[in-house]
């Protein structure tokens, strides 16, 4: 069954990936990926390729951490499995819920737990409606969200995502609406950064007039924008956003998926950005991509409005709580702590990342690198001194096709190619990382000349 041509040709007949184009599939065949160690993958026929974007942004410490899988296999054995319904829970749950509570901002005391981190936007969506019930308010129920933002992949979740070509796909809901995002070398035009980060956070503002703030319950946002393509916003962006959210009475969502978890070099980038926001949802990186589990961090502003309803929260999944999946989060924060991970990356790998990251920027193909803690990006121009971009669909796709061919992944994001590597990249690695992402550029420019000479 381990025959690599056979696996191929079962995935191609039964398994329907997501996010996947099928015919191009068909034509290229699926990479199988047996095992992986440190920060490397490896392909079936055992090629190690460095993972530059930890798995799907979660794998934060490696790959190889026995702890993590120990620590599942004993609660497997201990007691599988127990819901956290019907005044019942289990100690991991409980240990853990503690543990987040103490990680998080001060007025942040309690957690809801998800399987994703789009359950984790549902959810989210749940509260917030539930709150302003609560509150007197129920025709505050419309959520502002950005242009091109993603939160995950449910009804609920890409509906808040601002995503053109999902939103194609199915029906939306209709109290979610959009505003633009915060990407200054996309849509800056002559404006500072400055500038920029101000007009697009005072589009919320505008929105929340345009709609009534009676009508609205609450924004969300990535605190840096990941699939959309590592969007950093300018500086005077953040304090903005939570000005109008405080000024209107609007639940500020910070959507840490991506960001949480030690990313930007701090445990929660809320922290990073010194927001004070009502939910946190996270997913991916609390168990170290070791097992599905997310949730939301709900402020003690919401948490005591809903616990004192005197009635049910009618909401709940069969796995919140999973009690395997928080001891892999239990044994994933130990590693945090024994290690030391989000100290390196704010003071030690992070810079040297960053230094070494904004020296793409020096390639011919390369119009910005940008990156911030353990997260980059470089927009691939055509013409360096105007920043016009490629004409089609074809650079970022064949640079991420040569990143593969010579040992990187990386993701390409239209035009974008984005890295997220694992936080415990050491400064060799990094290096190697550079050299690999710059021969990915290099072979990307010949192919882009090769095309465009046989036009
Ligand atoms: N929010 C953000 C910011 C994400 O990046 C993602 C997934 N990449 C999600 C939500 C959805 O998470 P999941 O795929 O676990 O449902």
């Amino acid at each position: 069954m381990s025959n690599l041509s056979t696996l191929q040709q079962l995935d191609s007949q039964h398994f329907m990936h997501p996010f996947t184009d099928h015919n191009a599939l068909a034509a290229t065949k699926t990479r199988v990926i047996s095992h992986a160690e440190g920060i490397y993958i490896f392909e079936q026929d055992n090629r190690a390729i460095l993972d530059g974007m930890s798995g799907l942004w979660c794998c934060n410490l490696g790959y190889g951490r026995t702890e993590i899988a120990q620590a599942v296999h004993q609660q497997l054995n201990q007691l599988a499995y127990y819901n956290s319904f019907f005044q019942c829970s289990t100690e991991p749950a409980i240990v853990l819920a503690k543990r987040l509570a103490d990680l998080a901002p001060a007025h942040i005391n309690t957690v809801f737990y998800t399987n994703s981190g789009s359950e984790a936007n549902d959810t989210m969506i749940r509260f917030a409606h539930r709150y302003w019930d609560l509150k007197g308010k129920p025709s505050k129920k419309g959520i502002i969200s950005r242009n091109n933002g993603y939160h995950g992949s449910t009804v609920a979740g890409a509906s808040l995502g601002g995503m053109e070509f999902m939103h194609k796909q199915f029906k939306g809901l209709d109290y979610i609406s959009h505003i633009d995002q915060p990407y200054w070398f996309g849509e800056g035009g002559s404006l500072t950064p400055e500038q920029f980060g101000l007009k697009v956070a005072q589009q919320l503002e505008q929105k929340i007039l345009e709609l009534g703030i009676d009508n609205v319950a609450a924004f969300i946002a990535e605190p840096i924008q990941g699939a959309g393509g590592v969007i950093i916003p300018p500086a005077s962006y953040w304090p903005e956003i939570q000005r109008i959210c405080d000024n209107y009475d609007i639940l500020l969502v910070a959507d840490e998926v991506i960001c949480g978890f030690g990313r930007l070099g701090t445990t929660f980038a809320s922290q990073y950005f010194n927001i004070t926001p009502d939910f946190i949802c996270f997913a991916k990186a609390v168990t170290n991509g070791y097992q599905p589990l997310g949730g939301v961090l709900i402020s003690d502003k919401v948490a005591d409005v809903v616990k004192a309803a005197g009635d049910d929260f009618a909401h709940g999944f069969t796995y919140s709580g999973h009690p395997a999946a928080c001891a892999a989060a239990l044994a994933t924060l130990d590693i945090f702590e024994q290690e030391q991970i989000i100290d390196k990356v704010k003071n030690d790998t992070g810079p040297y990342f960053q230094q070494r990251w904004q020296q793409l920027a020096e390639h011919p193909l390369v119009g910005e690198a940008r990156c911030i803690g353990m997260l980059g990006a470089i927009e691939l121009v055509q013409d360096k001194t105007t920043n016009s971009r490629f004409e089609g669909d074809v650079a970022g796709p064949t640079c991420r096709d040569m990143a593969v061919k010579v040992g990187l992944i990386m993701r390409a994001v239209g035009d974008i190619m984005v890295v997220a590597p694992p936080l415990v990249i050491s400064h060799q690695e990094i290096d190697d990382l550079f050299d690999r992402a710059w021969q990915s550029l290099e072979l990307t420019e010949l192919q882009l000349t090769k095309k465009a000479l046989s036009k």
